[in-house]
């Protein structure tokens, strides 16, 4: 399929990496041994991390110092994993409010990267990110990456909005010798013509990994079976990520490519959460990267098969110290270990994020991950977000106003209506002090109850 991906992987991709200067594979090499360690081990050298990053939070950060210090929490004290139940969890609102407040005094901004995104739950936030922990979450990625069959160096076609594609020439050069030039299908705009083309790209030279959302991934895949049925392609693997992968979705997808399909959970703060491996029997804990406890309402840690939320501590960002960080979504931890052989915690089920596609008058079809967070992150001052598609030309957009929400919100939210939905929509604002939660933990971002032609099984409600 990619007969130069050896090439790539062995020589380019090294190279690469050295001359950036980046300590990734190396990062790399040494995680494919830890996935297989003993267990005790791996909560050793997470107790380590933990009690560092507390002690480094605590020197460096103000904010850190004094939630500490008002929880009458000592981290010469820390004695165990379980000692981490006496600190607060911190929030989205923590991280709205206290801003770059949460960094460490020890960085420079100029220096860091900055992530913005509307996070798991509609809620917009900003995060940043040092050097040094940026490459091991780039290592922890290629290493659950691997887990689908997919290896560096092989190309790859995306499925998704706004990709951050370089066009810069360091860019072109790296997706040509290191990606295989992969190709993508904006799911901002998914349409039966652009549908087609790409499914022609695919035929023409058909990836070794196909990623996406798990709804974008689905949409083309009813599309193919209904359209186009003179096609067939088959990549060696596929990547669903970013929100909640529905059985009758993985089915669909498999059964049309001819793949199994491996789920991917993370989000825009921490990076990679956990994976799935090629047995099927849950999502392995990026453990090297983070420590993930799942607690339940009265605070405590739940046990297997007690569904709770998932809360992450990053081991790695010593930037903006991120610790108890309460992602918004519920998870389950497995009863026993992977049938792998790995021996990083396994999450038997992730509730998280659900959105629809929204279908527009001229057959466009947006993908609303996508497009909540587009519309989250560029329109000032929106807290929380949620887009109900009422009827083909009418939508409801929820609101929950954060301080800076001015006239200048509702204007760049006229523009983007216009732009993504066209002249003739009509639209309501509604503003709310929450945009709350099922019980089932699943946050629905998107809803529109518009049918849809490709995909008959949705859950429009
Ligand atoms: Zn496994």
């Amino acid at each position: 399929m990619d007969f130069l991906a050896p090439l790539s992987r062995n020589i380019i991709a090294p190279l690469w990496a050295a001359w950036e200067k980046s300590p990734y594979l190396h990062h790399y090499r040494e995680m494919l041994k830890t996935q297989y360690d003993q267990p005790e081990q791996i909560y050793m050298r997470q107790f380590e991390d933990v009690k560092e990053l507390l002690r480094h939070a605590y020197r460096t950060v103000p904010f850190w110092k004094n939630r500490m210090d008002q929880s009458k929490f000592d981290v010469e004290k820390f004695s165990s994993l379980k000692d981490l139940l006496y600190l607060p969890l911190l929030t989205k609102t923590d991280l709205r409010k206290e801003g770059q407040g949460l960094l460490s005094t020890a960085f420079s901004v100029k220096d860091l990267h900055v992530h913005k995104t509307s996070g798991s739950t509609g809620i917009s936030v900003v995060t940043y990110r040092d050097e040094a922990c940026q490459q091991f979450k780039r290592a922890a990625t290629l290493r659950s990456d691997e887990w689908s069959g997919w290896r560096l160096g092989e190309s790859i076609a995306l499925i998704w909005g706004n990709p951050q594609i370089r066009k810069d020439w360091k860019g072109r050069i790296r997706r040509a010798l290191l990606e295989m030039d992969y190709v993508y299908l904006d799911t901002l705009q998914m349409n039966e013509e652009s549908m087609d083309e790409f499914a022609d790209a695919l035929v023409k030279k058909t990836p070794s990994m196909l990623f996406g959302h798990a709804h974008s991934l689905y949409l083309f895949a009813s599309y193919l079976k209904q359209k186009r049925s003179d096609v067939s392609i088959r990549p060696k693997a596929i990547v669903s990520t970013c929100m909640v992968l529905h059985d009758f979705e993985r089915e669909g997808i498999s059964d049309v490519f001819s793949c199994q399909v491996t789920n991917r959970y993370g989000c825009e703060e921490v990076s990679l959460i956990a994976c799935e491996c090629c047995t099927g029997d849950g999502l392995h804990v990026n453990s090297d990267c983070l420590f993930v406890e799942l607690i339940d309402d009265a605070g405590n840690c739940c046990q297997a098969g007690q569904p709770g939320r998932i809360v992450v501590t990053d081991l790695k960002n010593m930037a903006m110290p991120i610790i108890r960080y309460e992602v918004g979504d519920m998870g389950m931890w497995a009863a026993k270990p992977c049938s792998c052989g790995r021996t990083l915690p396994l999450l038997a089920k992730i509730e998280g994020r659900v959105a629809d596609y929204v279908v527009t008058r001229d057959g466009n079809y947006i993908s609303g991950i996508s497009l909540t967070e587009n519309f989250a992150v560029i329109i000032p001052g929106v807290s929380q977000l949620q887009i109900v598609q009422e009827e083909i030309d009418r939508f409801t957009f929820n609101i929950v106003k954060g301080y800076e929400f001015n006239e200048k919100s509702t204007d760049k939210l006229r523009k983007l209506v216009k732009k993504y939905f066209g002249d003739e929509v009509c639209y309501e604002c509604v503003f709310l002090d929450k945009i709350p939660q099922e019980s089932s933990g699943k946050y629905r971002f998107c809803i529109s109850k518009v049918g849809r032609c490709f995909d008959q099984q949705n859950e429009i409600s």
